[in-house]
């Protein structure tokens, strides 16, 4: 490689499929990715910073290092341009609209300084811009349009080869003695966390942890033989040794090689028939929100955003942190929100819970408040897809079933009719029966005496009547959605107008 050139590893950390490894390899300012992503959480800064201590790692394998530069990209980049005589710039295209709005200023700064830049889209499996093209300029907002546009593009592109010894043994990496000073990954401590070492581990970071689980994950032939997706169990709402998406997230995985992992698998077991989309559903509802959200910076906001419904929610700080903390008073809503925050991940279908509770079902609380404390606490936390499924689950877009409604006490005993996950999370619970354990305040004195639990006391009492806040919810739906009316055909759609002062539009799918 006769250039010398940086990969800028801004959102992405490490893949194998990465395309453009030359000389040196440099990660922007985690500090700022902090900043932005609004990393207070502990678990978060370990989870980034275990990706790239694994990076480094890799590096070292190859005779290189991983540098990382501390400082704000404004001010690092034109040192770095004069001081390491660059003459391009490599990183990945981001379709999320800060992203893109940061990229555009880094690009015109690289052509100040006479840098050459390739930007290339590796988080997606498809460039989110050419579906919106192929969809008449606007982005599918059924899955089943997104679907039939993915159908008519060619196949996403192949994973390269892992980078080997030799291909390096033409790249001169200049390592000082000093690096690990200059630019050595930065601790937890450096990065304002409190280090400690009893914290649960649950999910550790890095592209050997993510490969790992991705052998696990196809370990599953069964699954992947019959397209079918497993059943929730009581088993599926722990912390899955098989789970992927903080690893799609922060780019330790990369979702062509999950894509083509699963493919080939696929073909090998069928005798080499090609797979079915729905095989690779999971990965597209993940492209589904991308592309919703690429033109749309309003996507994680109701006001001005036009697909989503003006709802007017209540301001209820109170119950707010109530669900938040885990002090709900049902242990089914309260246990999953404790291990979202010791752990950083909850299943699908335990996140349906607590965003409906939240929202439509019961407190009647915007979604964008509870989008925001997922974006704190998950690892996996991603802009579009956690908009967009916020929105999904509090019937503002995408989905307008608001007659259907968890039960916080139903679903969780359908679920794990044992309640050994409340007793996992919520260990004050532990002595309840089996009979009272997703509604304590039931339960006799007697019983709570025996378990040692008393409801009100030692455990709080359930804040709200599921009966009463739920129905009274779907009315005040019911009358948002009365309020939206006269529908228009667009793009396979039922698009309904507003006629209130507050309410916007509505797409329904159809
Ligand atoms: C309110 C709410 C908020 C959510 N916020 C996020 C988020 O911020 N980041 C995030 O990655 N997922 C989010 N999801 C989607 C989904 O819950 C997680 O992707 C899934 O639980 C991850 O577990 P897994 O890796 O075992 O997934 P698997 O079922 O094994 O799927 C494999 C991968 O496909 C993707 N995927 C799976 N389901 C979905 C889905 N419904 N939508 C989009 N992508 C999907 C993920 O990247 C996942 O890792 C949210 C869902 C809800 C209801």
């Amino acid at each position: 490689a006769d250039h010398r050139s940086e990969k800028c590893f801004k959102r992405k950390i490490t893949s194998k499929d990465n395309t453009l490894v030359k000389t040196q390899i440099l990660f922007t300012d985690p500090f700022n990715f902090c900043k932005y992503y609004n990393v207070r959480h502990f678990l978060f800064g370990r989870f980034l910073l275990e990706s790239l201590e694994d990076l480094d790692t890799s590096l070292r394998k190859l005779n290189s290092r991983l540098f990382v530069v501390r400082g704000q990209p404004t001010d690092v980049f034109p040192r770095l341009f004069k001081e390491w005589n660059v003459t391009r710039l490599t990183f990945e295209y981001d379709s999320e609209p800060y992203g893109k709005e940061r990229d555009a200023a880094i690009i015109k700064m690289a052509q100040e300084y006479g840098v050459e830049t390739v930007v290339r889209n590796t988080h997606t499996l498809y460039s989110p811009d050419r579906i919106i093209e192929m969809n008449n300029h606007s982005p599918p907002l059924t899955f089943k349009r997104f679907q039939a546009i993915v159908n008519r593009l060619e196949l996403p592109r192949k994973p390269l080869p892992t980078i080997t010894q030799e291909q390096m043994a033409r790249c001169q990496t200049q390592i000082s003695e000093n690096h690990d000073e200059r630019y050595g990954v930065p601790s937890l401590k450096e990065l304002g966390f409190k280090t400690q070492g009893d914290r649960s581990h649950v999910w550790k970071g890095g592209e050997t942890e993510a490969l790992e689980r991705l052998n696990k994950h196809l370990d599953r032939k069964a699954w992947v033989a019959n397209f079918e997706r497993p059943r929730i169990t009581a088993q599926s709402l722990f912390a899955s040794p098989t789970g992927l998406s903080p690893y799609l997230r922060f780019g330790c995985l990369s979702c062509c090689v999950f894509y083509y992992s699963l493919r080939e698998l696929f073909m090998k077991l069928r005798r080499r028939s090609s797979p079915p989309l729905s095989l690779f559903g999971q990965l597209l509802w993940r492209e589904f929100f991308y592309t919703a959200g690429t033109n749309n910076p309003n996507f994680d906001r109701m006001e001005g955003n036009p697909i989503c419904v003006q709802i007017p929610w209540d301001h209820n700080p109170e119950a707010l942190a109530k669900w938040a903390e885990g002090q709900t008073g049902f242990p089914w809503i309260d246990a999953i929100m404790t291990q979202l925050r010791q752990e950083g991940w909850i299943h699908h279908l335990a996140r349906h819970a607590v965003a409906c509770f939240l929202t439509r079902g019961d407190l009647w609380i915007s979604w964008e408040s509870g989008m925001k404390v997922f974006e704190e606490l998950l690892l996996d936390a991603d802009w579009s897809v956690n908009a967009g499924s916020w929105m999904w689950l509090s019937c503002s877009a995408f989905f307008q079933q608001f007659f259907h409604c968890y039960c916080p006490v139903g679903f969780g005993r359908r679920t794990d009719p044992s309640g050994d996950y409340i007793r996992r999370y919520i260990p004050k619970l532990k002595d309840y029966p089996n009979r009272y354990i997703y509604e304590p305040w039931n339960a006799p004195e007697s019983v709570q005496k025996a378990a040692n639990c008393i409801v009100g006391v030692d455990y709080p009492k359930p804040m709200i009547n599921h009966a009463e806040s739920s129905r009274l919810n779907i009315e005040r739906m019911k009358q948002v959605y009365q309020q939206l009316s006269v529908p228009i055909h667009h793009d396979g759609l039922v698009m309904v107008p507003r006629r209130q002062r507050r309410a916007t539009s509505l797409l329904i799918s159809v």
